[in-house]
């Protein structure tokens, strides 16, 4: 069985990106504005000669109630639950937020292996702005350019270390 890897976070993060690039693939749809990617997506993927599946999801709002909104959690949930390991991913340019927090919480009473991806932090490696992800108590945070393709490579590395 291939590792599953599922992709969590709010919208607009850059979690669709990551999926494309852990897949190659255009499969997952990009948006400049939040919460376009409704449905979960599914893709392969390969690191060296290992093989995992990756599950993008709509944003996640764990504490909304209502509509689509409410469909997009449940969706998420789902992709957890099928998960053996969850990137949660984050966004360093709008830094640290409540829904960051909310979502932290909810991951961590999923015992499931959780992998903090801090993105779009394109040539700041070493940022001092890094920091504050600490806070989320998800362990290191994994600075990744989705986009320019930085970071991937060990964020991949420590999410499949177990298989
Ligand atoms: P999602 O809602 O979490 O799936 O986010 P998307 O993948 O749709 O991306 C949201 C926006 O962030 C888009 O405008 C992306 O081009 C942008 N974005 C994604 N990854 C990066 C990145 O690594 N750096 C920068 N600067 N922008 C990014
Ligand atoms: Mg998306």
């Amino acid at each position: 069985m291939k590792p599953v890897i599922a992709l969590v976070g709010r919208p607009n993060v850059g979690k669709s990106t990551l999926f494309n690039r852990m897949t190659k693939s255009r499969d997952a749809i990009v948006a400049d504005f939040a919460g376009l990617t409704r449905d979960r997506h599914y893709g392969d993927g390969r690191l060296g000669s290992r093989e995992f599946i990756v599950i993008d999801t709509g944003g996640f709002e764990p504490d909304s109630s209502t509509g689509i909104v409410k469909e997009m959690a449940k969706q998420t949930r789902q992709a957890v639950a099928e998960a053996d390991v969850v990137i949660f991913v984050t966004d360093v340019r709008t830094g640290l937020s409540g829904q960051d927090q909310d979502i932290a919480r909810y991951l961590r009473q999923c015992n499931k292996r959780v992998l903090l991806a801090v993105n779009k932090a394109e040539g700041m490696s070493d940022s001092p702005l890094l920091g504050e992800f600490y806070e989320l108590g998800m362990g290191e945070p994994h600075p990744v350019s989705a986009a320019h393709g930085q970071g991937i490579r060990s964020l991949l590395e420590a999410a499949l270390e177990d298989f």
